[in-house]
């Protein structure tokens, strides 16, 4: 029987068919795609979280600058506040982890797109530190990990990813759906409530818009992976207390994909709206590229 699921409502019913694990089916339909064995499939994931914990250490320590001058040393800098923040400091780490890891991709170092570049601090940092919570095993980890690419093909079928697409919600959005997804599984939560937790942090974003100064990866991006992996503790832990999106998962994503539709061109990736047209965008994008960013 081929592994094929189209949303998450399919995803789950089959993993309770065939009484196993979500993250198993898109384990099973991974090998089934590529003809490998489980093996190559748990150990290629394992690589991809050797690399994401790599970023993370890597940007905290960092204090360069990306080439554009725009971004770089935030990470270190919200670490340092992590025991006086307002927040609990679980969250004020997976903060800096997020930033750190989309502060590596800016400067050009070697990150885990999950599901895009601009979006790839929000997973790694969120299973770290819960991880570290929780005392997980790396394997629960690479487990959980699997989940989040399971709800991240479900909205790359069904919506899109790519900020070009869909706006930041696509980007931003999708991960968010998929580190709360992951957490909850990280937590032991059940099928259901990792399909509530990614609604809620999915439902939430919808509408962000995609405005990047200068055309880069940067601004709003960087501080905005810290942001959105707050945001997606905050859906898994109400998921998990029970809390329930009144909208199903399937139809967030179907949202989301329209509002992607209806947003203007001028929201999508272009630098031609929102902050990246302000006075002070504009002026970056002179500095930076000798001219504005829309022309
Ligand atoms: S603002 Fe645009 S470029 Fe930046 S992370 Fe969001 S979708 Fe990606």
């Amino acid at each position: 029987m081929m592994t094929e699921f189209n949303t998450l409502a399919e995803l789950m019913a089959q993993a309770a068919e065939r009484k196993l694990p979500p993250y198993e089916l898109v384990i099973r339909r991974e090998m089934e795609t590529r003809a490998v064995s489980r093996a190559a499939v748990w150990s290629a994931m394992q690589k991809n979280w050797r690399v994401m914990q790599a970023a993370m250490a890597k940007g905290l320590r960092s204090e360069e600058r990306s080439l554009s001058g725009l971004t770089g040393g935030d990470a270190k800098r919200i670490f340092s506040r992590r025991q006086q923040g307002f927040l609990g400091e679980a969250a004020l780490t997976a903060a800096a982890r997020a930033v750190a890891v989309s502060e590596v991709n800016a400067a050009m170092g070697r990150i885990v797109a999950c599901p895009t570049a601009g979006s790839c601090g929000i997973v790694p940092a969120v299973l770290q530190t819960a991880a570290e919570q929780r005392g997980s095993h790396e394997d629960e980890i690479v487990a959980a990990l699997f989940m989040a690419a399971g709800i991240g093909m479900v909205v790359e079928q069904n919506a899109c990813i790519a900020g070009a697409a869909g706006g930041c919600q696509a980007e931003c959005g999708t991960a968010a759906g998929m580190a709360a997804g992951a957490l909850v599984q990280l937590a032991g939560g059940a099928p259901p409530v990792i399909c509530e937790g990614v609604a809620l942090a999915m439902k939430n974003l919808l509408g962000l818009a995609c405005d990047p100064v200068a055309g880069l990866v940067e601004v709003p991006c960087v501080k905005r992976n810290g942001f959105v992996a707050v945001h997606a503790m905050v859906a898994a832990d109400m998921a998990l207390a029970g809390v329930c999106s009144v909208i199903p998962v399937d139809e967030v994503i179907g949202a989301m994909q329209e509002i992607g539709r209806l947003m203007p061109a001028a929201l999508r990736e272009t630098a031609a709206g929102g902050l990246a047209v302000t006075p002070t965008a504009q002026a970056a994008a002179r500095r930076i590229f000798g001219k504005s960013s829309c022309s």
